[in-house]
Formats: structure tokens, sequence, C-alpha cells
């Protein structure tokens, strides 16, 4: 049997949505910006194209989502474990993806943001798997009347929304498991169906799009695959990587995409305002830290510091990086504002550092001890932490703060740099560092930052298949849009 939870009243939006800073008032930069930071209404004026796919979508959501009549008979077919007739299943419209996320706040970040795209163009419900409450405790409801929170199951369902945490790339269940052991055909004019027994469409599909999935998984990039997948009432989606890219080289979407999306540099900046709300308590730390600390700061410098090696010391090259950097590039130079909007004398500048390790703060401080620059801390975790909802609470309030700075220094190959870069619709500068393969203490690819091409994440685990030349990789020379990262050098990101 089901117990569904009542779904939860969203919550209060906080107001304003976003920081007051005083960066909102246009600056003068030192290279054109193309992404501004701007109120949502500005943003809701500048596509209105994709506000009506969201509010259409927001419809389905409220529509079809938990507690509903259609929610019912959906999982009654996940329960009976039994193939759906694909006549019912084409019929029926209410059709869902489930999301299932692991590693780190940025990962789940980028991930649910590409699975949220993915629903919107494939008109599935979004539910998000609620583990251990964290995102519930993180994040607003994003969709008003209805909740995007995966009610729980019962104890004794035989659901395979029981066992959510136990799939993986070895499921057999798994789009890429599926193709390989016979259970779909693949026509002589590239058609893919599912063979027996004929007419019927599995209840649910487990997408697996982790880091290091395998070429068959890699298949759910191709338009046949895609065409497979559109009558499967439940997609089961588990990722940690940045998806997006590898949905605009699927012919299917790309009209859509293209209306969607008329600054392709801009899809995360636009969807992760959309989607993402932090919840009262976060909000009310960003805001409050924001205030007190940084509300009236002429030029605020984000530095966002990343290593991955668990070390007692942390590197001095990332200090040196950062220092350069900032000295080199100019970063905390006050820059002259267009007289009419001028609102502020103020000359003050300031650093604002995130960083596990409270070492890299200290040591800028007392570089600049004497300066008119502040630096700023607003935490100092030690270490990454798991099912914490108190570290990642924190991890978004740095993320949120980060973003409303004017200026951001992030760490390459770092997913929680990229989410503070994309909200806060930035060109960065990027600290290269070394391949994972260096030796210890190497100062190998830690050269001078470089400034990004994109707002956009970049995509670490990407799939360019030419899907018509079975399985060889694009050359990404010939397509538009898609641009090389400057950090990581197999990944692709949107420019
Ligand atoms: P990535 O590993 O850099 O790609 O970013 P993720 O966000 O996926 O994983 C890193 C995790 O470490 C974060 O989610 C936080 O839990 C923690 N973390 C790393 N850097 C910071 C930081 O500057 N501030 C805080 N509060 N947490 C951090």
């Amino acid at each position: 049997f089901h117990f569904f939870w009542i779904p939860r009243q969203p919550h209060r939006r906080p107001s304003p949505r976003r920081p007051p800073h005083r960066s909102i008032q246009p600056q003068v930069v030192p290279e054109p910006v193309r992404v501004r930071r701007l109120p949502q209404e500005i943003l809701i004026q500048a596509v209105p194209y994709l506000i009506a796919k969201l509010r259409k979508h927001e419809a389905l959501q409220k529509r079809c989502g938990p507690g509903t009549a259609s929610y019912k008979k959906a999982l009654r077919w996940l329960e009976s474990g039994e193939g759906v007739n694909t006549a019912d299943s084409n019929k029926d419209e209410c059709r869902y993806l489930v999301y299932i996320s692991f590693r780190g706040l940025g990962n789940r970040m980028l991930s649910m943001a590409s699975a949220f795209l993915y629903a919107v163009l494939t008109e599935r419900v979004l539910l998000v798997d609620n583990d251990k409450a964290i995102i519930g405790d993180l994040f607003c409801e994003p969709f008003p009347g209805t909740t995007w929170l995966l009610p729980r199951v019962g104890w004794l369902s035989t659901s395979p929304l029981r066992r959510l945490r136990h799939f993986d790339q070895d499921s057999k269940e798994s789009l890429g498991n599926m193709l390989q052991s016979g259970a779909t055909i693949a026509s002589a004019d590239g058609n893919v169906t599912w063979s027996a027994p004929a007419g019927r469409t599995p209840p649910f599909v487990y997408v697996h799009l982790g880091g290091g999935y395998g070429p068959h998984d890699k298949l759910f990039f191709c338009g046949a695959h895609q065409r497979l997948l559109r009558t499967v009432p439940w997609l089961l989606f588990k990722s940690d990587v940045y998806t997006i890219p590898g949905m605009f080289l699927i012919p299917t979407f790309q009209d859509e995409l293209d209306a969607m999306f008329p600054e392709k540099d801009a899809v995360f900046h636009h969807l992760g305002r959309y989607l993402f709300h932090p919840s009262n308590a976060v909000w009310r730390d960003v805001t409050s830290y924001h205030r007190d600390n940084l509300a009236g700061v002429r030029r605020v410098v984000g530095v966002q510091i990343r290593v991955f090696q668990d070390k007692v010391q942390p590197p001095q090259q990332v200090l040196d990086q950062v220092l350069s950097c900032v000295r080199d590039e100019k970063l905390l130079q006050l820059l002259p504002m267009p007289s009419s909007t001028s609102s502020s004398n103020s000359t003050s500048t300031s650093i604002l550092v995130t960083s596990l390790s409270p070492w890299y703060s200290e040591r800028i401080r007392a570089e600049f001890a004497g300066s008119s620059t502040e630096v700023h801390r607003p935490s100092h975790e030690g270490e990454q932490r798991w099912h914490d909802a108190a570290h990642d609470e924190q991890a978004l309030t740095d993320i949120y703060l980060l973003s409303t700075c004017d200026v951001l220094l992030t760490s390459g190959y770092s997913t929680f740099g990229y989410v503070a870069q994309g909200l806060a619709g930035l060109h960065s500068w990027v600290l290269p560092r070394e391949p994972f393969w260096a030796e210890e203490g190497s100062t190998e690819g830690r050269g001078p930052c470089r400034r990004e091409l994109s707002v956009e994440p970049c995509s670490h685990s990407p799939s360019f298949y030419d899907c018509k030349a079975g399985g060889r990789d694009l050359d990404l020379d010939n397509v538009k849009y898609i641009g090389r990262c400057v950090d990581v050098n197999w990944g692709i990101k949107l420019v």
C-alpha cells in the first residue's frame, strides 16, 4: 500500500528575491557582459517563449502531481511491474521523471536543472527524491499549488520507488542495459522499439547519466532513443552532471531549445533562477550576511577556492594564483559609473572568500591589511560532509552570496563555482588546476587565471555522439553553440 504525504504548502517566497545589492546598477565593465544580473521581471520580458513554456509546465505539475487521480493511476502501473499497453500510455498525458541526486551540492544543482529542462522538453512531471529531507530543507517548492518532492512510498510497497537509491549503472532496468539485453529492437530505418510483448511499454526505465556513464547509456542523447522513451510512464533519472549541452545536440529538441533560449550561454542562468529558491532559513542567512557585510560596498570580488586534495596544509600555489589574479587583472579596481546611474559615493571594495579551509581567507586578509579592502568569509566548514542538512545549507548560502558579487574568481573543475557563476550571470575568472594525475605539490597546470568564455557550466562528462554515425564522436567544430571549457580540456559547454 501507499501512504501519501500531504503535499507541503509552498514556502512563502522571501522578498525581495535577490539581495538588494548595488551591483544591479549598470557598471562599466572591462569586456561586454552579455548576460546581466537583472530583476526577474526584466528576464520575463526578455524571453516570453520560455516564460510561456514554464507556465505550461507549472500547470502540468499541478494537474498530474502527487495526490491527483492521474498520479495514483501511474503509481498502480509502477506497482504492477507489468508492461503498459503502449496505446494507453500514449493516451494518458501524465508521465513522470524522478530525479535521484548524488554527490556535492554543485553537482546536484547542475544535474537537477538538467533534469528539469528535460522534463519541460518532454512534458514530464519532475519529482525529486527528497532523501534525508535535504532538498526540502534547502529549496522552496518551485511550482505553485503542488509539490515537487516525491511522496514517500510505504514499506511494503513493491514499487521501484522504494529502492531508488539502489539503482546504478549495473541495474538491469537501465536504458544502457536494456538496449544491450534485447529488450529493444532496432529496425533498418534507425527506429528503436520495445521488443516482447508486442505493443507494450515498460512501466519505467532507469536512466543513468552519472559521471563515467557507458556508451549505451549515452544513447539517451539520440533522437531514436528519445522516441523510444517517450511512451514510458516513469523515468528514474540519476545524474550528477550537467547534461544540457548534450540536449542541444538532440535534433528533436533543437527548435524548441532555440526558441526558449535565444542566448545560449544563459540557459543555466534562467533555469537556475527559476527553479532554485533558497528556503527561508537559507535566504535569511544570505540576506543578513549581505546586509551586515556587503551592502553599500562599491565593488565586491567573490573568490571561490576549491581544493580537491584532502591535505592538512592547503596548497600555497592556490593562494599565489588568487593573489596574482586579483592584482594582474585589477579585479579590485573601481570603474567609473555613469553619472546618471551613480547612487553611491562609496569607494570601498571587499573580497568575499568562500572555501572549506579558513587558511585562505586569513592569508588574503593579511595581504590586504591596512588597505581599504575588507575581506569577508561567510563560512569555514573544514571538510565536505555528506547527508548533512546544515552543511548543505551553509554551502547554498555561500553559493548565493557569491552570486551577488560584481566579479567572480572561481576554481576550475568545481561545479560549486559553476553554479555561483551561472546564478550571477557573470563571466568568471577561472583558476586552472593541475591535472588529477599530477605529482603531489606539482605546479603543472596552475597557470594564471583565465576569463570564462560563457556564463554556462562546463559539462564534465559530455556526450557528443554522432548518432547517425554509429556512436562516433561529433566534430564539435561544426556544431553551433558548443565550445570547449577553459578549465577542463575534455569538457564542453554552451557558448
Ligand atoms: P565540486 O566538488 O567543487 O564540484 O562541488 P560540489 O558542490 O559538488 O561538492 C563540494 C561540496 O563541498 C559542497 O557541496 C560543499 O558541501 C562543500 N564545499 C566546497 N567548497 C565549499 C565552500 O566554499 N563553502 C561551503 N560552505 N562548502 C563548500
